[in-house]
């Protein structure tokens, strides 16, 4: 085996049979670790690079098995409670649990292991399919991600990466030949509105779809909807007009914001912070998809 398929990557999950990341059939895999914090997060069990443990309450059958935890982090009262200042995600519980109500996010395994992973659905993915890496920011472990891209390559599977933008520009160089398509998110094009929701600023990230593009990315556009936020038509325009910058551009999808990102948090002890006002409604859906593709 060779040295860069024993490289090592923080992964939370790998989906199989994904058709919204990418064309065809696709086996996603999502990596640990982003540098945003978006407020509308729909994976917020990637934001941090550490291995965390999942808590879906609504599975658990209370039969007190998880009381093997050494530090004595569940407590069992009116409600099951995870003290996670004394969990040290040692995973003895998880472990246990018969009704998977426990699961660690973020395990290690080897660019050969996950790709060795995605070969099993080889047969499926056709002339367009093949491996999406996602997260997270799958740039937040570069090394390991272009190994992971030059192996599927070796191996002959499709690649994508889905990415906020937001990384080292260094990366792109070596990434760019190995990536059959870039999923590229534009949160906002409204710099304050960027900074406020996402905490970053949004210059690193133009900077980066424009030398992508110029190193000759094939791109797709992301543009997550979030209803009165970034619904307004100056937005639309300017992704569109940012499309038809690009040499290479595919098109431009609108994913719109679900408040089941909220309760997702809840898995991770965090508070319910889904907005329902922030879900958009088809027609205002419809009209983001028609003017960022130029289409009205
Ligand atoms: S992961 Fe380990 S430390 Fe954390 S609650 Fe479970 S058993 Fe306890
Ligand atoms: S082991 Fe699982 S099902 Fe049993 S009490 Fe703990 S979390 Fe609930």
């Amino acid at each position: 085996m060779n040295a860069a398929a024993d490289i090592e990557l923080t992964v939370t999950e790998i989906q199989r049979f994904c058709m919204h990341d990418g064309p065809g059939v696709r086996t996603t895999v999502f990596l640990k670790g982003c540098p945003l914090r978006c407020a509308w997060c729909h994976n917020p069990e990637t934001q941090s690079a550490d291995r965390q443990l999942l808590f879906y309450g609504k599975k658990c059958i209370g039969c007190g098995a998880c009381s093997v935890c050494p530090n004595g982090a569940h407590v069992f009262g009116e409600n099951h409670l995870i003290d996670r200042e004394k969990c040290t995600v040692c995973g003895r519980c998880a472990a246990v649990c018969p009704a998977s109500a426990l699961q660690i996010s973020g395990y290690r395994m080897s660019v050969s292991r996950i790709a060795d992973e995605a070969e099993k659905d080889r047969a499926f993915y056709g002339k367009d399919g093949g491996v999406t890496v996602s997260g997270g920011e799958p740039f937040f472990q570069p090394r390991g991600l272009i190994a992971l891209l030059r192996e599927c390559r070796k191996r002959g599977l499709g690649t994508a990466v889905d990415t906020c933008g937001y990384f080292d520009p260094s990366y792109l160089p070596d990434a760019v030949p190995l990536t059959d398509l870039f999923l590229f998110d534009i949160k906002d094009t409204d710099p304050d509105r960027h900074k406020k929701y996402t905490g970053a600023d949004p210059g690193l990230i133009t900077k980066n779809l424009y030398a992508a593009d110029r190193l000759g990315a094939r791109i797709r556009l992301r543009c997550i909807l979030v209803n009165g936020v970034n619904t307004d038509e100056a937005h639309y325009a300017r992704v569109a007009e940012i499309a038809a910058s690009l040499h290479n551009c595919d098109g431009v999808d609108v994913l719109p914001y679900h408040a089941y990102a909220g309760t997702k948090a809840t898995f991770l002890g965090l508070p319910d912070n889904g907005r329902k006002e922030w879900i958009p409604d088809d027609d205002t859906v419809e009209r983001a998809r028609l003017v960022m593709n130029g289409k009205a």
